[in-house]
């Protein structure tokens, strides 16, 4: 199949959205400057006032979204990148919130939505899960952040052994969630220590010793503490047949790039205490290759393409190509890692259709797949996969 046609074709598939995060109130105040926080890794001024312009996936989202808020109006697409921010700004607030959402939600045509609901703050500025649900018309399940949870809960009980008792309690309590996930790769990085018990309450102890009268909060940085306590939490998901998360490659401005390769996980995947947990490699970007070569070697492993789509739009059919010309189809998900605004999840959608139906079609083409095994991995790929995976 050409790929103008697979193209179509995926756009017919209600894909599951394996990893993405949850809305702001949609009635929330929207500049250029908010709305590029969605659409850039970066936190400095520099890039999100000046360079973010100037970049082919912002300038690509924004060709996009205007065709959505047009329809058949005069189309100014070929404006510089600036003017047609603004001028998609203006559309977007002559339409209103809650159709604009409809419009691009219906556009991206994702069935469900796994959501880690531990970034963007509190309840003032993230819809909750249920909120998200009722804007999204579609079922949300929840990601729970580890580290969140372990942190919240080092604040308020006093032993690891209650702190670990505590994390399992949360999960009990909580059907939503459908799968956990960790934040190790910028917290140190996702090379983790083997760590005795003993080790982890000495450092706690020592902790309480220190913040003695002052705050009781402790952040999760790579220490003994924390990867004894990630031990415990892979421990949990394999009793509760959970899939663990693990954020690898770029996609926050903590990282330092080369602690999130997905590689340094190997001693993990092999190690007896975790097997049968399944370990699903989110983003990976620039380490796809790696990361597929660990799904191709370990069963428990998974990759999910999520949040290139968005930030690294025109690389994203040779991030799906590499992908899939190393790691076995049954493996590989896709996801938006969308935020905030409801343009990151169309966008995120689109950009990732387009990706896999460029792959698919070369690799027809060149006689790895036929037309029909192309289809069958396309539904795979973009629900199959996930709904199995996830048990969704
Ligand atoms: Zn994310």
């Amino acid at each position: 199949m050409k790929f103008e046609e697979r193209f179509e074709a995926l756009c017919d598939i209600a894909m599951v959205d394996g990893h993405a995060h949850s809305l702001r109130p949609l009635d929330s105040e929207v500049t250029g400057s908010i709305l590029r926080i969605a659409f850039s890794e970066s936190q400095e001024r520099g890039i999100l006032e000046g360079h973010l312009l100037d970049s082919l996936s912002y300038r690509d989202f924004l060709r996009n979204v205007l065709e959505v808020v047009l329809e058949d109006e005069e189309c100014r697409i070929d404006s510089l990148c600036e003017e047609m921010e603004s001028f998609y700004l203006t559309k977007r607030a002559e339409i209103g919130p809650a159709r604009l959402a409809e419009r691009l939600l219906t556009r991206a045509n994702i069935s469900r939505f796994l959501i880690d609901d531990g970034y963007g703050g509190d309840s003032q500025t993230m819809l909750s899960l249920d909120e998200l649900s009722a804007v999204v018309k579609r079922p949300v399940h929840r990601v729970l952040r580890i580290e969140t949870e372990l942190e919240d809960l080092l604040g308020e009980v006093g032993t690891i052994q209650s702190v670990v008792e505590g994390f399992q309690e949360r999960i009990d309590a909580d059907s939503s969630i459908r799968a956990l996930k960790t934040i190790a790769a910028y917290r140190g990085g996702l090379e983790l220590q083997t760590v005795t018990e003993a080790e982890a309450r000495d450092e706690l102890d020592f902790l309480k010793w220190r913040n003695r009268g002052g705050s009781s909060s402790v952040r999760l940085e790579g220490t003994k503490m924390h990867h004894y306590l990630l031990g415990e939490a892979f421990a949990i998901a394999r009793e509760k047949q959970l899939s663990v998360q693990v954020h690898c490659g770029f996609g926050d401005s903590d990282l330092v790039l080369d602690r999130a390769n997905p590689t340094k996980m190997t001693t993990v995947f092999k190690d007896s205490r975790y097997e049968g947990v399944d370990f699903v490699l989110l983003h990976c970007f620039p380490y796809v290759k790696e990361a597929a070569y660990l799904t191709s070697v370990f069963s428990s492993v998974h990759l999910d393409l999520s949040l290139a789509p968005i930030m690294v739009a025109p690389a994203i059919s040779g991030i799906y190509r590499e992908a899939l010309s190393v790691a076995p189809l049954s493996k590989i998900m896709a996801g938006t890692d969308g935020h905030s605004f409801p343009e990151a999840y169309f966008y995120g959608a689109l950009s990732s259709r387009k990706g896999l139906a460029h792959a698919l079609a070369c690799l027809e083409e060149e006689g790895y797949l036929s037309e029909k095994e192309g289809s069958l991995y396309s539904n795979r790929i973009l629900f199959e996969n996930s709904r199995e995976l996830y048990g969704i």
